[in-house]
C-alpha cells in the first residue's frame, strides 16, 4: 500500500503500525479488516497494557494489604476515573464496569426497571435495536406487565421521528435506543431524542456499543440517564464494558448481582449493600480488562477522537459513493446521516455467498441478521452483508473491496 493515505495530516500509515493483526495473510492476501462494528481490532499498546498487567501488578483488589494489591486496585479505579472523563462523566462512582452493552442493558432492566417499572408503564424502543436493547425489555416487560412501543425505521434507515413523538406520553417511563445503528450506521438525533424523552418525564438509555469509538460523547451536555457501551469495539479487550447512569438514578436503584465486593455488611439474617459503583460489582471483576479499556481511551486520545472521526466520514463517504457505482448494489441506509457502515445488496446474490468470496480474497466483512431480527423482517430481507470500517481503513483497501464486489457482480451475469 502506498501513502497516498495520509490525507489531511491524518496518517493512517503510520497508525496501522500499531495494530498487529492488520498484518495478517488470508489465503495469501492481505488481511481487509471491514468488520469494525463487530470488534475492532487491538493495538500494542493496549496488549502491552494486558502483558504488563500480568507481568508486573497481578492481584485482587480493594481491601489491600500488600503492595500490588494496592497497585492493582489504584490502575482499576484510574481506569474508572478516566473513563468518567472520557464521556464527561460528573464522577467516577457513576461508572459502573460491566462485561458490556449487553449486561450494561440488562442491569438497567433488572434493577431499574424492576423497581420504577409496572403494569401499564410504557417503554420506547425501535425497530433498529440490537437484541442486546430488545429482549431485556421483552423479559422485564413480561415480568412486570410493561408495554413495549417501538419507532418504525422508515425506507431509508432513518427514524420515524414524528411516530417517535406520538408514542410518547405521560406513561413513557423509560425510552432506550441506539446511538449508533449496528445493522445500518444511521446515527439517530439523540439530543432531540432525549428532550423529548424528559419531556414526559421519561428516563433515557443510549446504546452507545457502535457511537463510543466514533462520535465525541459528553453525557453531561447530552443529558443522558444511561449510557452503555462495550470496551471491544473501541480498541480494548473483550469482555470489559461500561454502565454510565447518573448518579441519583444508580443511588436509588437496587443492586444486581449479589456477592461479595457489593455489600457493606453481611449477617445470616440478611445484608447492607456498598456504595456506588460497588453496589453494582459483585465479585472479582475483569480488573485486566478495566486497565486495558483505560489503555486504548490513552490510545484514541493520543491520536484524538475528533481526528479519527472526520478521517472515518471521509472514508465512508469515499466507500459509499464507489459502492454506488456498482450497478445492481443496494443500499439499506439512504440518508448522509451515518457512521462507520455500508449496509448493502448486490444483485441478487446471498449475502453470506458475498462473504465467503470476499473471505477468499482476504476482506473480512458480515453477513446475516446481525442481531437485529426485527430490523430484518422490516426490510423483507433474511439478511444483510455489512462493511464496516474505521480509522485504520485505508482508500486503497476500498478500491480492492469495491473491485471484488464488481467482479462478484460480473459472474452473477
Ligand atoms: N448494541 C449494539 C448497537 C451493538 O452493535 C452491539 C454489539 N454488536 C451490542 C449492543 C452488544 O454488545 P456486546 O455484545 O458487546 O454486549
Amino acid at each position: 500500500m502506498n501513502n497516498i493515505q495520509s490525507e489531511n495530516n491524518f496518517d493512517v500509515m503510520r497508525f496501522r503500525e500499531d495494530f498487529p493483526i492488520l498484518k495478517t495473510k488470508i489465503s495469501g492476501k492481505d488481511l481487509i479488516y471491514f468488520d469494525n462494528a463487530a470488534t475492532t481490532q487491538k493495538p500494542q499498546q493496549v496488549i502491552d497494557s494486558l502483558v504488563d498487567y500480568y507481568s508486573n501488578t497481578n492481584s485482587n483488589i480493594h481491601r489491600a494489604a500488600h503492595h500490588l494489591a494496592e497497585k492493582a486496585t489504584s490502575e482499576y479505579e484510574g481506569a474508572r476515573e478516566k473513563i468518567a472523563k472520557y464521556i464527561g462523566a460528573t464522577r467516577p462512582e457513576e461508572i459502573v464496569f460491566v462485561r458490556g452493552t449487553s449486561e450494561a442493558i440488562n442491569l438497567v432492566a433488572r434493577t431499574f426497571g424492576d423497581s420504577f417499572i409496572g403494569k401499564g408503564d410504557e417503554i420506547i424502543l425501535s425497530e433498529m435495536e440490537h437484541h442486546s436493547n430488545i429482549i431485556p425489555w421483552q423479559m422485564l416487560a413480561s415480568r412486570r406487565g410493561a408495554t413495549l412501543k417501538y419507532i418504525s425505521v422508515k425506507s431509508d434507515g432513518s427514524l420515524d421521528m414524528e411516530e417517535y413523538e406520538r408514542l410518547l406520553n405521560k406513561r413513557t417511563k423509560l425510552v432506550s435506543l441506539t446511538y449508533v445503528s449496528n445493522a445500518l450506521g444511521t446515527i439517530n438525533p439523540v439530543r432531540e431524542i432525549i428532550g423529548k424523552a424528559h419531556s414526559v418525564g421519561a428516563k433515557i438509555l443510549l446504546d452507545s456499543a457502535q457511537a463510543v469509538a466514533h462520535i465525541p460523547i459528553d453525557v453531561k451536555e447530552l443529558d443522558v440517564d444511561f449510557l452503555a457501551f462495550s470496551g471491544h469495539k473501541m480498541y480494548a479487550p473483550t469482555g470489559i464494558g461500561v454502565l454510565y447512569g447518573k448518579y441519583e438514578l444508580l443511588d436509588e436503584m437496587p443492586p444486581f448481582m449479589g456477592g461479595g465486593e457489593m455489600i457493606k455488611n453481611v449477617t445470616l439474617q440478611g445484608s447492607t449493600f456498598n456504595q456506588l459503583p460497588f453496589k453494582f460489582e459483585a465479585g472479582t471483576p475483569n480488573i485486566a480488562g478495566a486497565i486495558g479499556l483505560a489503555s486504548a481511551i490513552d490510545y484514541i486520545n493520543s491520536i484524538g477522537l475528533e481526528n479519527m472521526a472526520a478521517y472515518e466520514m471521509g472514508l465512508l463517504d469515499y466507500l459509499y459513493a464507489k459502492a454506488l457505482e456498482i450497478n445492481g448494489l443496494e443500499l439499506y441506509c439512504k440518508h448522509e446521516n451515518r457512521a462507520g457502515v455500508l449496509p448493502f445488496k448486490l444483485g441478487n446474490a446471498h449475502p453470506s455467498d458475498v462473504g465467503a468470496f470476499l473471505d477468499a480474497k482476504g476482506i473480512a466483512i458480515r453477513t446475516g441478521h446481525h442481531c437485529a431480527q426485527p430490523l430484518m423482517e422490516k426490510f423483507c430481507v433474511p439478511g444483510m452483508a455489512r462493511a464496516s470500517i474505521c480509522f485504520y481503513n485505508t482508500k486503497d483497501e476500498v478500491d480492492i473491496f469495491i473491485s471484488a464486489l464488481s467482479r462478484i457482480n460480473e459472474m452473477l451475469k
